[in-house]
C-alpha cells in the first residue's frame, strides 16, 4: 500500500507539472505571434512592390507614347522642310533625316507594344499579390486570434491550477515539500519519479540495493545519482 505522504506528493506534482507545461506553452506564444506578423509583413511588402512596379511600367508607357508623338512631330516638320529645300545635297541630307525619323518612330512604337505587355504582366502580378495579401491577412488574423484566446485560456488554467497546488501543498510535510519545490524549480523531469528494476525514471541510473530495498518497503527515497524523489509503484 502506497504511503499517504507519497500519494499527497503525487497529487501536488500532477498540478505542478501541468502548471510548468502551461507556463512553457505560454512563453512560446509571443515568438509564434511575431512569426505570424513577420509572415504577413513579407506579403505586405510584396504587394507594395507590385504596386510600385505597376506604376513604374505605366509611367514608362506614358513616356514612350510621348516619345512616339515627338518623333512623329519631328517627321512632319522634316517633311515640310523637305518641300522647300532646293539644293540636291541638302535634299539628300533631309531624306536621310526622314529615314532616321521613321526608324525612330518604328522603334518607339515597338517599345510601346512591349510596354503594353509589361503593363499586363504588372497588372497580373499586382492582382496575384493582392489575393495573397488578402488570403494571408485572413489566415494570420485568424491564427493570431487563436493564439490570443489560447493565451487567455492558459492564463486562466494556470490560476486555477495554482490555487489547487497551494491547497494540495498543505497536505505535504515541509521536509518533503521544500526539496520537492527545489527539484520542481530546476525545470527538468518530475521531482517525484519511479524506481523500476533499480532504475530512476528521472536520470535512468541504477540505484544501490539499499535504496532499492527502502523503496520496495514503500518508502519515499532519493535517487543515489540525481537525488530526485523516487517511489516504487509495486511496493
Ligand atoms: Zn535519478
Amino acid at each position: 500500500m502506497m504511503k499517504q505522504a507519497i500519494k499527497d506528493l503525487l497529487i501536488l506534482q500532477a498540478e505542478d507539472l501541468r502548471i510548468r507545461d502551461l507556463k512553457n506553452r505560454l512563453m512560446s506564444i509571443p515568438k509564434e505571434r511575431a512569426a505570424l506578423v513577420a509572415e504577413f509583413e513579407v506579403v505586405r511588402k510584396g504587394l507594395e512592390k507590385a504596386k510600385q512596379n505597376k506604376l513604374k511600367v505605366e509611367q514608362a508607357a506614358k513616356q514612350q507614347a510621348a516619345a512616339t508623338q515627338a518623333a512623329q512631330e519631328n517627321l512632319r516638320a522634316l517633311m515640310i522642310k523637305s518641300t522647300s529645300v532646293k539644293k540636291i545635297n541638302e535634299y539628300n541630307a533631309i531624306l536621310a533625316e526622314i529615314e532616321a525619323a521613321k526608324k525612330n518612330i518604328s522603334n518607339s512604337e515597338t517599345r510601346e507594344i512591349e510596354l503594353m505587355d509589361e503593363q499586363d504582366a504588372a497588372a497580373q502580378l499586382l492582382a496575384k499579390a493582392e489575393r495573397s495579401y488578402k488570403a494571408t491577412g485572413r489566415t494570420v488574423q485568424a491564427e493570431v486570434r487563436e493564439l490570443d484566446s489560447l493565451k487567455e485560456a492558459i492564463v486562466k488554467e494556470i490560476a486555477e491550477k495554482e490555487k489547487l497546488s497551494a491547497e494540495y501543498a498543505k497536505n505535504v510535510q515541509p521536509k518533503f515539500l521544500d526539496p520537492y519545490r527545489r527539484m520542481l524549480a530546476s525545470g527538468k523531469g518530475s521531482p517525484v519519479g519511479t524506481i523500476r528494476n533499480g532504475s530512476c525514471s528521472n536520470c535512468n541510473m541504477k540505484n544501490s540495493p539499499q535504496t532499492v530495498m527502502e523503496a520496495r518497503n514503500g518508502e519515499l527515497v532519493n535517487c543515489d545519482n540525481c537525488s530526485f524523489f523516487l517511489y516504487d509503484p509495486e511496493a
